[in-house]
Order: C-alpha cells, then sequence, then structure tokens
C-alpha cells in the first residue's frame, strides 16, 4: 500500500490518514453548517436593510445583528483554518450529498454543478475513501462532473449511502404504509376495497363505511329510516332503492369479510335493527 499522489512524504498509513480525515471532516462540517446558516442570516438581514420601507430604529437593528453575525463568522472561519490546512496537506477524497429531492454526491462543494445558496451534507465516513468506493456506494446519485469516471452500470444503481434524512424519510413512509395498511385491513371488505353507500340524512351524498362496526351501524338505520318513510313519505323512490342497494351490499361485504353466509349476516343485522327500531318507538 503506497501513498496517493497528494500526500506530499507526511508519513502516515491508510488507516491513520482514514481516522484523520474523518475526524478533521466531522468537525468542519459542524463548523460549516454554521458558517452557512451565518452566511444565510446575514443575506437575510442586508436584504431587510435595503428595504425601502425600514424605519431608522429597525435599520439600526438589524445593522447590528449584521455587525454581530460578521463576527461569528469570522470566529468560524478561523476556527476551520487549521482544520483546513490539514485537509491541504493530505487532500484526501471526500463526499458531500446535496440535500434537496435527487440531490447528489459531490466530491467538493464548489462543484460547476452547484450554487453558492446549496444546501451540502457532509459525508465525512466517505472521507479519505477511494473515488472508486464512493461511487460505488453512490451509484445514481454520483454527480458525473465530479467524478466524471463513473461507469454506466454503477450510475444505474440505488444509492447506498445512509443519511439521518433517508432514514427519517424511510421511517416516516413505513408509518404511512402502516397506518394505510391498518386502515385498510379495518375496512368492512375482504379485499380492503372501500364499501361506499348512501348519506341517510342526504341520501344523493355518499359516505364510507370505514369498520365493520360503522357497516353495522349504518345498516340498523337504514332499516330504521325505511321504516319511517311510510309516514313521513320524504324519500323519494330513488332514495329509498339506493338505501337498499347499500344494504344488500353491506350484507354480501360482511358476509365474505367474515367468510359465513349471507343468512347468517343478515339474521344477525335485522336482530340489531329490530332492537333499534324498538327502542326508538314511542
Ligand atoms: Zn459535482
Amino acid at each position: 500500500m503506497g501513498g496517493t499522489p497528494h500526500d506530499k512524504g507526511v508519513a502516515m498509513n491508510a488507516n491513520e490518514l482514514k481516522e484523520l480525515a474523518i475526524a478533521t471532516d466531522t468537525e468542519l462540517a459542524r463548523l460549516s453548517g454554521i458558517k452557512f446558516d451565518l452566511r444565510m442570516a446575514i443575506m437575510s438581514f442586508r436584504e431587510t436593510v435595503s428595504s425601502r420601507h425600514i424605519d431608522e430604529n429597525t435599520k439600526a437593528r438589524y445593522e447590528a445583528k449584521i455587525e454581530k453575525a460578521l463576527v461569528a463568522l469570522d470566529e468560524v472561519v478561523s476556527q476551520m483554518k487549521p482544520l483546513n490546512e490539514i485537509f491541504a496537506l493530505h487532500n484526501w477524497n471526500r463526499a458531500f450529498l446535496v440535500q434537496n429531492n435527487n440531490g447528489h454526491v459531490h466530491s467538493k462543494m464548489e462543484c460547476s454543478t452547484c450554487f453558492d445558496t446549496t444546501p451540502f451534507l457532509w459525508l465525512p465516513m466517505y472521507s479519505a475513501s477511494t473515488e472508486t468506493e464512493i461511487v460505488e456506494a453512490a451509484g445514481e446519485e454520483a454527480c458525473t462532473v465530479c467524478y466524471p469516471s463513473a461507469p454506466a452500470d454503477v450510475l444505474n444503481r440505488p444509492s447506498t449511502i445512509v443519511t439521518a434524512d433517508k432514514i427519517a424519510k424511510a421511517e416516516a413512509k413505513a408509518e404511512r404504509d402502516a397506518k394505510k395498511a391498518e386502515k385498510i385491513a379495518k375496512r368492512p371488505t375482504a379485499d380492503g376495497s372501500e364499501l361506499i353507500v348512501a348519506e341517510l340524512w342526504m341520501v344523493r351524498q355518499n359516505k364510507e363505511l370505514k369498520t365493520e362496526r360503522a357497516a353495522e351501524l349504518w345498516y340498523s338505520e337504514a332499516g330504521e329510516n325505511l321504516t319511517k318513510e311510510y309516514h313521513t313519505n320524504k324519500w323519494g323512490i330513488e332514495g329509498c332503492a339506493k338505501v337498499r342497494n347499500g344494504m344488500d351490499r353491506v350484507v354480501n361485504a360482511l358476509a365474505e369479510k367474515r367468510g359465513v353466509s349471507v343468512e347468517i349476516v343478515l339474521a344477525d343485522l335485522n336482530k340489531k335493527m329490530a332492537k333499534r327500531i324498538k327502542n326508538n318507538t314511542y
């Protein structure tokens, strides 16, 4: 294992270099995050100060904020200086991930495809890795300007670089998927499809019966409403037909979901409905 052409005779084996690179870049990453935030804050303060409508008091307050931020920026830059010098001495490979959708992995923040305002995530675990290792890990995320030698088959592979952001996104998606699966499993249908029936107080509208319990309650209420039809005649023939159709579908769906016969479900639902009608009779 020889040295890289860049290590300028500094006696250090590959493991020691890797260790130094990770430690240095981890600290630089922290500091450059602070530097980025300060620069963005200064830009926004300057915009406020140059606004036409600003009053003198506010202007003075923002100018003071800029002064303070500039001092902090100087401080951060001077903390970064010795670390930058260590890097300049060894010039190890680096990887930066742009933090937006479809963000790429770059070897330097000065890449021509990026901007001054591009938010970079340092990947110090890849500091002092070989370019091949980085490109292999980055796959389709590898920037072809930074890594022009990246082979086409590697660029077609998904990235294996794991970041906190990606983990959080994957966890959020898994949670959403689980909730969706739970919702589907609770539906009163065997295949998890939606069971849509008439909204009883407005039969032209539809509503979804999201659970078996909701389907049972709707069935009883629908049956009760159908008996009232003879007293008030406020429903049209069409509305009644729609409700009856819904009741049939509830029975069929529950029978299929529970794996029992339509007769069994019908007997059970009609018993519940009769009880409801009895209790609501004056
Ligand atoms: Zn690049």
